[in-house]
């Protein structure tokens, strides 16, 4: 027997035992006649004591860091004991020991503050594994995927595996190809995500599926994106949006409850897509604090029907804002007394390339009572005190706060408003890794304008359905978008989805939609999209038909396993959830993936590669 036990299990308790441990050497430590060693497992740490007899065999047998160690010894209550770690009351008296392997120096200290920069570690990902941080994340990944299986196995949801090789279908992100062997110039794609299987097995009568699914996505890696990911995918047969949203609130519930022991009762808040992007700038906002947007000016088209927060609108007193498409505005809580330094280092903020605005404009609404007068601005020039404190007025801002104010184009200015926001939020300290607040986001466009190809592309998938009565819309009008009609006043810009993502800390966690189920309707889909006919039948031939086969009504969900999984830890990175990921140039750098292959393969493929 290797072992008796692990080294993460012997207590006071156990002192006198007589015990065989097996691990990895972690530490060294020799003074005079004796040497104490850290040994080392999945489990935990033990402190090995080798007396001055078995110290002389040491000195044959020298151990090293990361050295396969097996020990025999009794359990003996330390003298010096250390409470960091549950084993610290306790030391082996090491009566024999065996080297079962030997390490080579290890290139990075395998601790939890290793000296290992992120390309080393990756490189050596086999060692990084071993630190307990990395190993504590894996731990975590596995609870939550327990938690997930369990819920949706008690909720009457089937695990059904579907296929990696498919067909290669594109429509969103770019598809990773695999070259056939046997159908020579042919190609599978592997799956974006396993969603017209999921419908079939609907159509098949599985009427609660899920799987924990790994999908793939050849797109250019943003920040902290994966080319290969995983999703906790489901699908249910007779819902409408309302079950669905309840199901699987229950669902991140239970895993609130069993990864962290947090009982979410509260309801959990919804949204339309139109307030978020309103009050947030964004789709998946962070609602663990306020400091909502406030609309000084924005063009009708993109918000009908909303009013500006100045009912008369800006004073035409300052060009930045006069000839602004857009000007929003926050209130940032308490930071009225901030330095010119300080302004001037949040301008610089918003003049990054990432946020590309050309400068930002500010209120301080001073506590009542300074001498210098209530409101002092970055605009004092062009703006009046009483115009100032009606501005303020208009973003709620409360004496103390700052107002910070950005004006430029629509979609640029809401995101960088939306931005600023966060920053600001994460600066007072409003966004904490263990404050978790989920929210709905509704009632998504079902359509999203491709500039590059002047045509419209499903914003979630080309199977979410219209809201019944945006239908009538989607029938009735060319999608065909003329030089005379600017897209965002075309009417498929207003057809609202079945569609919606569940959002936490500001995290697009998960989404799904009510499907399409009669193949009219979904045909009609496709030719909104710009898909003739031909092009329809060739890609999902095999879907319109299944729908001629009595298909129930569907829909469902995915959620994005890597990244709940981060959050729960506490992480901005999906990498560290993952054993093996890639780096962002979408490489393994252990296997040193992709990598050419040999001429004979090429040939087998029938492939031949270009001169480039
Ligand atoms: N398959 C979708 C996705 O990957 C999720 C869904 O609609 O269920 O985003």
């Amino acid at each position: 027997m290797y072992r008796t036990h692990t080294c993460g299990a012997l207590r006071l308790q156990d002192a006198g035992r007589e015990v065989t441990l097996a691990g990895w050497v972690q530490s060294i430590r020799k003074f005079g006649s004796i040497t104490f060693v850290d040994l080392r497992d999945r489990y935990g740490i033990t402190q090995l004591l080798f007396d001055e007899a078995l110290n002389r065999e040491l000195e044959d047998n020298p151990l090293g860091r990361e050295y396969v160690l097996q020990v025999k010894g009794a359990v003996a209550e330390r003298s010096n004991k250390n409470s960091h770690i549950p084993t610290g009351d306790i030391e082996i008296h090491v009566t024999g020991f065996s080297i079962l392997n030997k390490s080579v120096t290890p290139p990075f200290t395998i601790q939890d503050d290793t000296d290992g920069g992120d390309d080393l570690r990756m490189k050596f990902r086999y060692l990084d594994l071993r630190r307990n941080a990395v190993k504590r994340n894996l731990e975590l990944r596995y609870a939550v995927s327990r938690s997930a299986r369990n819920y949706l196995h008690e909720h009457g949801f089937m695990d059904i595996e579907t296929p990696f090789l498919i067909k290669s279908t594109p429509e969103g992100a770019r598809d990773f190809v695999v070259p056939s062997r046997m159908n020579a110039g042919q190609f599978y794609a592997l799956p974006q995500s396993p969603q017209t299987f999921k419908q079939l097995l609907m159509v098949s009568g599985y009427d609660r599926y899920y799987q924990v699914v790994k999908c793939f996505r050849d797109e250019d890696l943003r920040a902290d994106r994966q080319p290969e990911f995983t999703q906790i995918d489901c699908e249910m047969s007779f819902v409408e949006q309302e079950d669905i949203l309840h199901m699987f609130e229950g669902l991140i519930k239970r895993i609130f409850k069993d990864v962290k022991n947090i009982d979410y009762t509260e309801q959990v808040e919804r949204m339309s897509w139109e307030d978020a992007m309103w009050n947030y700038g964004n789709d998946k906002p962070d609602i663990r604090f306020g400091m909502r947007i406030a609309n000084l000016k924005f063009p009708a088209y993109a918000f009908p029907g909303k009013k500006p927060a100045l009912a008369e609108g800006l004073p035409a007193e300052f060009k930045v804002f006069d000839e602004a498409e857009t000007v929003l505005a926050i209130a940032v809580p308490g930071c009225s007394e901030y330095s010119r330094k300080q302004t001037d280092e949040l301008t610089e903020w918003v003049k990054r390339p990432q946020i590309g605005m050309k400068g930002l404009a500010f209120i301080k609404c001073l506590p009542e009572g300074n001498s210098d007068g209530a409101f002092k601005s970055s605009f004092d020039k062009f703006y009046n005190e009483q115009q100032l404190k009606e501005l303020a007025g208009a973003v709620n801002a409360q004496a103390g706060d700052l107002v910070l104010i950005l004006a430029g184009a629509e979609e640029r200015t809401r995101k960088a408003v939306s931005e600023l926001r966060l920053e600001m939020g994460r600066r007072l300290g409003l966004r904490k890794d263990d404050a978790f607040k989920l929210l709905w986001v509704l009632d998504f466009p079902l359509f999203e304008y491709a500039e590059e190809d002047n045509r419209w592309v499903a914003r979630h998938h080309p199977f979410t359905s219209p809201k019944p009565q945006d239908i009538e819309t989607m029938i009735s009008h060319s999608p065909v978008i003329t030089d005379a009609v600017k897209y965002l006043e075309h009417p498929y810009a207003r057809i609202k989805a079945n569609a919606y993502d569940m959002v936490l800390n500001g995290n697009e966690i998960g989404g799904g939609s009510i499907r399409i189920f009669q193949r009219n309707l979904q045909e009609k889909m496709f030719s909104a999209l710009g898909m003739s006919r031909d092009e329809a039948l060739h890609k999902f031939g095999f879907l319109l038909g299944a729908f001629e086969y009595g298909a129930p009504p569907h829909g469902g969900i995915a959620f994005g396993f890597d990244r709940l999984c981060a959050i729960l830890g506490g992480s901005e990175s999906i990498r560290d959830f993952i054993a093996f990921p890639k780096n962002n140039s979408g490489r393994d750098t252990m296997l040193d993936a992709p990598s050419t292959i040999d001429e004979k393969q090429l040939e087998e493929l029938s492939i031949a590669l270009r001169e480039s």
